[in-house]
């Protein structure tokens, strides 16, 4: 019985990341090039944002999308010049940036945290599309005169959540552990947790310079003023929730009761703000039981 439930819950997750996406008319999404600091760039279409480091060494990539954007992708790839792609690095297993993998992976070796290739092999894909370099906690590509740090940070938004660090350029891909302006959505089934997440993101706080320029993984470029304010308001969300969780309310209750006005925006999002109340809930509860 209590496989079954894990199947369900299971499935209904799988089902509600896809129907997120099911809408979208690939044929109609534009890439967007947004030049970030000297050999980097930031690609937006729908997903999740990609990282392009381009130069002498040819092209990286950090996340890709979706495989029917992938020739949108490699134009805009093209207009930054003619190099080769030679890497491609996954954040973290969810399709809405490994997508492209399927297409890229033909020709670039891609690298992840272990557990990012041990998810993606649960949907049995093409082997084009896993992984063939994976990690347990770091590693660096030296490619493009600098050092690319890759840094797992465990159960944030899932189990194989990686950071990556453009050391000389001074630039971060947060991966979903940022998304900037909005409720995040944490995976729970996947390893996720909210109060991890909430950790990690002090931790790189402590650790980004103050002009650092942040790629996250959903939402517009960001700096570390925007990092300092998501923060702010997981920490304060979930401090209102984990208050009414020991009054003794029940999610209903929380929900019926909601969040405060200020917040609004944050909920207009991938994320509602009903739908951010149930992450957290079902998040600190769990942490609670355990
Ligand atoms: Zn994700």
């Amino acid at each position: 019985m209590k496989h079954l439930t894990y199947t369900i819950v299971a499935a209904i997750s799988v089902f509600w990341c896809i129907a997120a996406w099911a809408q979208t008319d690939f044929a109609r999404v534009k890439i967007k090039t947004t030049h970030v600091a000297d050999n980097i760039y930031m690609l937006e279409g729908v997903g999740g944002n990609i990282g392009v480091s381009v130069g002498p060494d040819g092209i990286l990539l950090v996340d890709d999308q979706f495989a029917p954007l992938a020739e949108k992708i490699r134009n805009a790839l093209k207009e930054l010049g003619e190099g080769q792609l030679k890497f491609l690095v996954n954040t973290h297993f969810h399709g809405d940036h490994t997508g492209g993998n399927v297409v890229f992976g033909t020709e670039a070796h891609i690298i992840s945290h272990a557990n990012v290739r041990k998810r993606l092999q649960l949907k049995s894909p093409p082997k084009e599309a896993l992984p063939v370099v994976t990690f347990d906690d770091s590693l660096s590509i030296h490619f493009n005169g600098e050092e690319i740090r890759v840094i797992h940070f465990p159960n944030s938004h899932t189990d194989g959540d990686s950071v990556i660090f453009f050391t000389g350029s001074n630039v971060v891909h947060t991966g979903d552990l940022f998304f900037s302006g909005r409720f995040p959505y944490v995976d729970l089934d996947s390893g996720g947790d909210v109060e991890g997440l909430i950790r990690h993101i002090e931790q790189l706080l402590t650790e980004f310079p103050p002009d650092v320029k942040l790629i996250p993984g959903h939402g517009p470029l960001s700096d570390l003023d925007d990092l300092k304010t998501y923060h702010q308001i997981l920490v304060a969300t979930a401090d209102l929730v984990r208050g009414q969780i020991e009054e003794g309310k029940n999610l209903d209750e929380i929900k019926a009761a909601g969040l405060p006005q200020k917040w609004r925006s944050w909920g207009a999002g991938f994320i509602s703000t009903g739908r951010w109340i149930e992450i957290l809930h079902r998040s600190l509860v769990k942490a609670g039981d355990g």
